[in-house]
């Protein structure tokens, strides 16, 4: 007697593929600072429907508000720690702390969200058979001795310093990810993403932008940290997403930067806040913090070749931008703080 097997089920994807046009994407992150901005760009097409998980740890709900309740989306508390069973087509996965106070405050966190968050994420896309595009970042490069730092440049990073959790983390997670493709062939895309700025950044986070123009708004004095030569390139949040979308969408895999070139000393930014949102206010030299990168300037040649991409937003144009929204955000604290 012989029996015949039953073909295998369609996995859910496949499933949902085949019965919808609908494309479902996961963002991790998606409460925080660049994922909002993300979610609202994806969104915006009424063939997605997005899922955002997040521990808001530095993120919160109230940047996803204007979609909350919308039927396309849907917004889950859950720690990239620990298993995800959903069924999905595309993963951006962003979920990591990115500012060195929150970075730094629990390494050991840091490292579980950027190794174990990863392994997990792949894991969930070989499961259903979904793209994955990780959000790393020019830290990766560490205190470069390449100037500017090409995707090819290996970088020069200290492997037990206090940015470690950070910077090795996410080479972990691109190490992973290329591991994936090659062992299961999981279709990756890796960002090296470059200081970006906008509004909804966090406004006590101790990052640069952010913290120069709320101490501008505050009348307090804007900290540079010692030597103030050192440089970073600042990227606005719109030109950014549309770099994220061109890379999940394209055919390469990356890694690929994502910054914009124009490059500022740490006293130059200074001097551009004071010039654009407050002439009075005084600039002070403080103390820096160890293993802080010297320079930092990307070379995009990639990013314009393979993507078409290169970033539209001026520094002295986006920080204007950024300054309405913390007014915003800022006043409104100032309500909530009075008795
Ligand atoms: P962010 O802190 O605003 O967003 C990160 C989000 O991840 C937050 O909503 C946070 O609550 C969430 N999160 C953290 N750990 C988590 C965990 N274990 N499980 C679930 N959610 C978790 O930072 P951002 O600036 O929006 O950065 C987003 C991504 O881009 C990060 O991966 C970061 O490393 C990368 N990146 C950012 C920059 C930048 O300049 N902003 C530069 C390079 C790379
Ligand atoms: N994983 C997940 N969601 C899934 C599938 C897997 O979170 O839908 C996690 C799972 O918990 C595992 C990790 O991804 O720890 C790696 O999964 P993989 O199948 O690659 O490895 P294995 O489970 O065989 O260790
Ligand atoms: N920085 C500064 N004043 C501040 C915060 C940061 O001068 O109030 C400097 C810091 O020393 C570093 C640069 O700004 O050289 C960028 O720091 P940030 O934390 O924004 O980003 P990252 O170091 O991750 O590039």
């Amino acid at each position: 007697q012989t029996t015949t097997k039953p073909p295998p089920l369609p996995s859910p994807l496949r499933f949902s593929k085949f019965f919808q046009s609908n494309m479902r994407i996961l963002v991790t992150g998606g409460a925080g600072f660049i994922g909002s901005h993300l979610v609202d760009r994806l969104m915006e097409n009424e063939k997605n429907e997005v899922i955002v998980v997040d521990n808001y740890f530095t993120g919160s709900k109230d940047n996803l508000k204007k979609w909350i309740g919308h039927p396309r989306f849907e917004l889950i508390r859950h720690d990239v720690t620990e298993t995800l069973l959903v069924e999905v087509d595309q993963i951006y996965h962003l979920a990591c702390p990115a500012s060195p106070i929150f970075y730094k405050y629990n390494p050991v966190k840091t490292i579980k969200t950027n190794v174990i968050g990863t392994l997990n994420m792949l894991g969930l896309a070989k499961r259903v058979g979904a793209r994955i595009l990780l959000t790393s970042t020019s830290e990766v490069y560490g205190d470069p001795l390449v100037h500017p730092q090409p995707e090819s440049y290996w970088g020069n990073v200290n492997p037990i310093g206090v940015r470690s959790c950070y910077d090795e983390g996410k080479r972990v997670a691109e190490t992973l990810m290329f591991d994936y493709h090659r062992q299961h062939g999981i279709e990756i895309r890796i960002a090296r993403i470059f200081n970006t700025y906008g509004p909804r950044m966090n406004i006590d986070d101790g990052r640069v932008v952010s913290n120069f123009i709320a101490q501008a708004l505050r009348d307090e004095p804007l900290t540079v940290q010692n030597p103030g030569t050192q440089t970073r390139s600042f990227c606005y949040v719109s030109d950014l997403v549309d770099g994220l979308i061109r890379l999940m969408e394209g055919e390469h895999t990356g890694p690929i930067n994502l910054g914009n070139p124009g490059e500022f000393t740490m006293l130059e930014l200074a001097e551009t806040v004071k010039e654009l949102i407050n002439p009075e206010v005084e600039i002070k030299r403080v103390e820096n913090t160890p293993d802080d990168p010297r320079q930092r300037k990307p070379d995009i040649t990639k990013a314009k070749e393979l993507l078409g991409w290169e970033p539209k937003i001026k520094l002295r144009e986006g920080l204007p931008l950024m300054e309405e929204d913390f007014r915003l955000r800022l006043g409104s604290l100032k309500i909530a703080r009075e008795p």
